[in-house]
Parts: structure tokens; C-alpha cells; sequence
């Protein structure tokens, strides 16, 4: 009899997986490669919404527990998967430039919001009203993580490279069986591919699109990340990633040439020299309908839970509510309110009548 089976190992597998193996209890991950979000991924942890100068639900309490948890998994794994830059905020009109230095008044936005206007991040990207800089931001490389930690699953016989077939699960009052497999509980962390869970897929699971360009240039010769209508992300080796575009009404994986269109536009008003494509890259992100997480345990199975809905910032959220989570299932500390699927019960009872 194991713990837990884990579905799924995208950022929300993958952090409770490491917590699990943290509280030394038994698992196994089942993973079939049907949803490529975490995979695609800008990784960009930026506590900052850099449209309207806010702070992102409770994302500075989600650094100092991110970065951390991201740094040791680091270590264990051998890789280098941070990469600490700054954000510089193209301004398109004084009004923003006041925006911003009012916002950095705010106690919880004033370390991220640094103060000083600059004036020229990069001869290739002009501003006639100069650049905001965000502090204490980077990129986590969620590929790379992906990757490995499916490498180090494996090398301790704890994945199993499959498709998980719901209609295999049998439930009991205190475990649940699947395919010879025998555990206390399940965690659910299948991204968008939640919608063909039947257990699951009565909540509010929307999935947004989200497309990135990869660019060569030999010219641009850019540190650091550079966001106006886009970002541009420094990949290394003069690649960048350009993006990314949301679309909540296509639901198919692959990339468009829609999408490759709108962001070469924005992208030929935001830099000045020359570039190649190089690579186009397509997901779909867990968004919910109230954009906060999907979190918890089912209304009728005790034994069944999910972690999901991290929506376009998986990065910064995971660590820190998938321990929520396990807290919650094995301390009984109650989940946060704005996040416990708990508050979508009347939805479950309409669509089980
Ligand atoms: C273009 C794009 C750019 C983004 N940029 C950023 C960014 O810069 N910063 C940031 O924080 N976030 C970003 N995001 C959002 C981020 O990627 C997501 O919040 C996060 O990856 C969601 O992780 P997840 O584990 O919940 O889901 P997923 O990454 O979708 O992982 C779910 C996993 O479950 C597997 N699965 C599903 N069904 C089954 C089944 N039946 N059996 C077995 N396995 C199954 C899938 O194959 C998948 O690997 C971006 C997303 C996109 C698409």
C-alpha cells in the first residue's frame, strides 16, 4: 500500500512530489505527455502584473517559499534551473511612468518596483518614455526541470510513463486501487488534461493558450527581459523567446500561424535589428473562471484531491500550495478559502443531478 498516486507532473506534480519525498512517504507518478505547459513555459517568476502595476495574488509571500524550494531542488538534481535577470518595463506615455512610481509606494510592491526610470536598456529597443526595472525577478527553465526530474523519477523506479485511465480506478472507503496499484490517496495534477478527468471536470477549468516564438539575433546582445505588448526572454547562445499570446477559444496543442503573425508584429515594433524564427512553441494554461486555484479534496470521494489551476503563473504558486495542500489532507489545516474547490460545491451537486 503506497501513500499516494500523483497524476500528472507538470510544476504541480512536480512540487508535490518533492514535498512528498521530503515527508519520506510513498508514491508513485504516472505522466503521458498529453499536456505541454509546464514544458513550453516562459518560467518567469515576477510577483508584479505588469499591465496594471499590481502585486499577483499573494505572489510575494510565494517568492520567499519559490525560490528557495526551487534552489534546493537545484542541488539535488544537479542542474542550474534558475536564471536571476531583471523585467524592464517598456512605459508607453507619462501616465504610466506616474502609474508605476505610485504603485511603489505600496509596502508589498516597493521591493519589486524600483524607483529610478532608465533610460536605455539596449541600443536595439528605443523608449521614448525610458523603462520601469522589476527587481528580484528571473526564470525558472521548466524544460530542463521537467526533463530531470523525470530522469530522477525513473532512476528510482517511482514514474510510470503512462496514461492514466480514469475508468481503471476503483475507490474503497480508506484507499483506492488502480491497475494492481494500491494507495491511500490520489492527487489529480493533470493541468488542462483535467477536463477528461470525470471526477474532476464539473469546475471551472477554462484553459487559455498561450503561444512563444523562439528568435535568433546576433545583433541584440540582451541580459536581461524586456516586456511591452511581449516579453523577450535571453535563452543563451543569442536565442530568445518572444511571447506570449492568450487565446481562450482555441483548446488545440499546436502552434498557429495566427499567433506567429501577432507576435512577429509586436515584436518588429519593439526591437530594431534583425532576427530569425527559429521555433514556435504552444500550451495550454490551467486557467479558472475566477483566476485563482483549483484546490482540495472532492465533495464525495475522501480520498481523491487536486492541485491545479495555476492559470499563467505555475512558477511562482506551486511550491507553496501543493504543501498547502498536504498539510491540509494530512494535518487537517484548513485550505485557504479563495482556492479550496470547496467553494465550487454547488456546482458539483447541479451537474450531478
Ligand atoms: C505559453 C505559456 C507561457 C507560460 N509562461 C509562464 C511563465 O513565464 N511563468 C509562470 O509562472 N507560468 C507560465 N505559464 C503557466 C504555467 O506553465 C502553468 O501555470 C503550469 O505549467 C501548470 O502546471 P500544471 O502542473 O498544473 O499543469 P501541466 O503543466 O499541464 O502539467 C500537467 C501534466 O499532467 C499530464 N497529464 C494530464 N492528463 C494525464 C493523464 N490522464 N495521465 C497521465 N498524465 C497526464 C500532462 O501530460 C502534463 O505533463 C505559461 C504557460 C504557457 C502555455
Amino acid at each position: 500500500m503506497l501513500d499516494y498516486i500523483v497524476v500528472g507532473l507538470g510544476l504541480s506534480g512536480i512540487a508535490l512530489s518533492n514535498h512528498l519525498e521530503a515527508r519520506k512517504r510513498s508514491f508513485v507518478v504516472f505522466e503521458d505527455d498529453s499536456q505541454t505547459s509546464t514544458k513550453v513555459a516562459g518560467g518567469i517568476y515576477n510577483p508584479v502584473i505588469l499591465k496594471r502595476f499590481t502585486l499577483a495574488w499573494e505572489a510575494d509571500k510565494q517568492i520567499n517559499y519559490s525560490i528557495p524550494f526551487y534552489e534546493k531542488l537545484e542541488k539535488k538534481l544537479g542542474e542550474d534551473l534558475l536564471n536571476s535577470f531583471n523585467i524592464y518595463r517598456r512605459f508607453h506615455s507619462v501616465e504610466e511612468q506616474n502609474n508605476w512610481f505610485e504603485a511603489a509606494d505600496n509596502f508589498r510592491l516597493s521591493p519589486f518596483l524600483n524607483t529610478q526610470l532608465i533610460r536605455e536598456v539596449n541600443s536595439f529597443i528605443p523608449s521614448d518614455f525610458s523603462f520601469g526595472k522589476v527587481d528580484k525577478t528571473g526564470a525558472l527553465d521548466t524544460d530542463l526541470l521537467v526533463n530531470s526530474y523525470k530522469k530522477y523519477l525513473q532512476s528510482h523506479q517511482l514514474l510510470k510513463n503512462e496514461r492514466f485511465d480514469y475508468t481503471k480506478l476503483k475507490l474503497k472507503e480508506d484507499s483506492v486501487s488502480y491497475d494492481g496499484v494500491e494507495a491511500k490517496n490520489i492527487l489529480f495534477c493533470e493541468g488542462f488534461g483535467v477536463v477528461k478527468n470525470p471526477y474532476f471536470n464539473y469546475l471551472p477549468l477554462r484553459g487559455n493558450k498561450g503561444e512563444y516564438l523562439v528568435i535568433k539575433s546576433e545583433d541584440l546582445q540582451l541580459k536581461q527581459a524586456v516586456k511591452s505588448s511581449v516579453f523577450i526572454l535571453p535563452l543563451g547562445n543569442d536565442l530568445y523567446k518572444v511571447g506570449a499570446t492568450y487565446n481562450h477559444e482555441d483548446k488545440t496543442q499546436e502552434p498557429t500561424l495566427q499567433a506567429k503573425e501577432k507576435l512577429q508584429r509586436d515584436l518588429d515594433q519593439l526591437i530594431t535589428c534583425t532576427y530569425e524564427i527559429v521555433d514556435q512553441v504552444a500550451g495550454i494554461r490551467p486557467a479558472t473562471s475566477d483566476r485563482r486555484p483549483l484546490v482540495g479534496n472532492h465533495p464525495e470521494h475522501p480520498r481523491l484531491f487536486i492541485c491545479n489551476g495555476f492559470g499563467s503563473r505555475g512558477v511562482l504558486i506551486a511550491p507553496l500550495l501543493s504543501e498547502k495542500l498536504l498539510n491540509f489532507i494530512e494535518d487537517d489545516i484548513p485550505l485557504p478559502p479563495e482556492v479550496d474547490i470547496a467553494r465550487f460545491q454547488k456546482k458539483f451537486y447541479k451537474s450531478s443531478f
